[in-house]
């Protein structure tokens, strides 16, 4: 069956994703599928209520999200399971990616109900697709811990990572985090800000994590709205220029200060490990070359 067809199948889940910000990206698909389908379960109905009314949209809604989902998605699947059919969309974008659903889409397909996919925008590939950053190979990491402790860890576990890396951040943690990130990736790995995608204000800008993290710092209207940060992959020949140029630095410090304060130094300096760097000074104060 043609699935863009007006009538919906019955006893299916259609997962819809709605546009990110600009309105004229609802695709035609995704209106039939939500005029259609007996129920939409969203993530905020009062938001979903706007796209719905502009599109003429009036089936009836009920609220789906994280604090929820687990306890509905059985009753869902049940009402499914009579044959209602039912939409699931997020606020913005594609369901389930940073956002409610998993639960419910899982009990679907384990009950043998259909689960149809309505594809649209997502703010992780309208990205990757405008930064100039290799495609071929990426990785989506979602939200990075909002505990800076827990986030330099995480960052700090990716910095051999090869592919290309994609962050969804809150505007409040978008500097803090392009910081860390230069202590885990380098000052020099380059990077690309993607802000308020699809929307009056958007900017899409690429350079170094120092260069993103000083014009973000330098322009308070930069650190409003949604963003996208993307990290190009470890190249290896980077990295290894960077810790050549880190040994250089730290071993000029040595001579002046003691090993943990030109540990610390070197890592402001250059953006490497404080720990690696502090290491690697107890191995040249041991075996100096
Ligand atoms: N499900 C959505 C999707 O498919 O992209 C993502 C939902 S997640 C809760 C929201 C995050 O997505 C925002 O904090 C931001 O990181 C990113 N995002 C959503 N819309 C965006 C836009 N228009 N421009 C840049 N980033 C956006």
């Amino acid at each position: 069956m043609n699935h863009a067809a007006d009538e919906p199948l019955r006893g299916t889940l259609y997962v819809v994703a709605t546009p990110i910000g600009n309105l004229a990206d609802m695709s035609q698909r995704a209106i039939a599928v939500l005029s259609g389908v007996d129920r939409i379960a969203a993530e905020d109905t009062r938001r979903t209520a706007k796209l719905l009314r502009h599109y003429a949209i009036q089936t009836p809604m009920l609220a789906l999200h994280e604090h929820n989902e687990r306890d509905l998605a059985a009753r869902l699947i049940a009402q499914m399971a009579q044959g209602e059919n039912l939409a699931l969309v997020a606020d913005a974008g594609t369901p389930l990616i940073s956002d409610p659903g998993y639960h419910l889409v899982r009990l679907a397909r384990a009950a043998g109900l259909n689960v149809v996919a309505v594809p649209g925008p997502s703010a992780l590939v309208a990205a990757l697709s405008v930064s100039g950053l290799a495609t071929d190979h990426f990785v989506f990491e979602g939200f990075l811990p909002s505990r800076q402790a827990a986030r330099k860890a995480r960052l700090e576990a990716l910095r051999g990572e090869q592919r290309t890396l994609i962050f969804y951040e809150a505007s409040h943690r978008v500097l803090e985090c392009l910081k860390d990130m230069q202590v885990a990736f380098g000052l020099e790995r380059q990077a690309v800000v993607a802000r308020e995608l699809t929307k009056q204000f958007e900017t899409v800008r690429a350079d170094t994590l120092q260069a993103l993290s000083h014009w973000v710092e330098d322009d308070p209207q930069q650190q409003k709205g949604e963003f996208v940060l993307l990290v190009a992959g470890d190249s290896g020949v980077a990295t290894h220029s960077v810790h050549v140029e880190a040994e250089r630095v730290l071993s000029l410090l040595l001579d002046e200060l003691p090993i943990k304060t030109a540990a610390k130094v070197a890592a402001r300096i250059t953006g490497v490990n404080k720990r690696a760097l502090y290491e690697r000074a107890l191995g040249l104060k041991r075996d100096p070359q």
